[in-house]
């Protein structure tokens, strides 16, 4: 028997393991505003960046990383589209287009073959869950990526109010996919929440979808040969 007897889950990451952002819909954005508003699409780009990482700095107090509800993230998204607009010195009533046209989910993808790997999770009998250090909206970009229908449980740390890799985002996880950490495979592009993971119980994977990472998995096929290496192991 190999160490990944008893699965009964599997638990990704979801940026950069599932998901991803899209650069190109950055550079949409820059131009469906410069257009709309009569701006140039290479300063609207700047300020994009800008204010958005003025927004995701940990340091900042309004940071997202403290969002609880759905109803402060939305009062935090029409506080980024105030200070957007604000630095672009357009009208109030921009900035409620502007999120309505490109919301945060907007800018993901799914990465590639991910419908098909969890789809075959499913059915070899294992849960999928979803665990990310994100904002409350998990749900709306599960859905965005077209893979809402396949995920079991899905966990944004925000919600919970403990982030990877604090051992309580993962026993959490683990509590409402409804098994044990040991019986989890675990899925991550950060090295600290894959360590994480393996020191609370789980069987964990770093992937790294670039390829550069040697010790890593490079494809979310891969996922798929370790249950299945596993189940062979084991016999079935
Ligand atoms: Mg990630």
């Amino acid at each position: 028997m190999t160490a990944l007897s008893g699965l009964r889950a599997v638990l990704f990451d979801r940026d950069d393991t599932i998901a991803y952002t899209d650069q190109a819909v950055y550079r949409d954005a820059a131009r469906w505003a410069a257009s709309r508003y009569g701006l140039d699409a290479s300063h609207v780009g700047h300020v994009l960046a800008a204010v958005w990482a003025d927004h995701t700095s940990p340091d900042r107090e309004s940071s997202w990383w403290h969002l609880r509800t759905l109803s402060e993230e939305e009062a935090f998204w029409s506080e980024y589209g105030r200070e957007l607009t604000r630095r672009l010195e357009l009208p109030a009533d921009a900035a409620p287009e502007w999120l309505a046209r490109f919301p945060y989910e907007a800018y993901m993808k799914p990465v590639s073959g991910a419908r098909d790997v969890l789809s075959a999770l499913r059915t070899r009998g294992l849960k999928i869950g979803v665990l990310s250090n994100t904002l409350p909206s998990i749900d709306r970009t599960l859905v965005a990526v077209g893979l809402a229908d396949l995920i079991d449980v899905a966990i944004a740390t925000c919600a919970v109010g403990i982030h990877k890799p604090e051992p309580g985002a993962y026993h959490h996880a683990a509590a409402t996919l409804g098994v044990e950490p040991r019986e989890i495979l675990f899925i991550d592009d950060k090295a600290e929440n894959v360590a994480a993971a393996r020191a609370v119980g789980m069987q964990a994977r770093l992937i790294d979808l670039s390829g550069q990472d040697g010790d890593a998995i490079h494809s979310l096929a891969e996922v798929l040969d370790i249950v299945d290496a596993r189940w062979e192991a084991v016999g079935q």
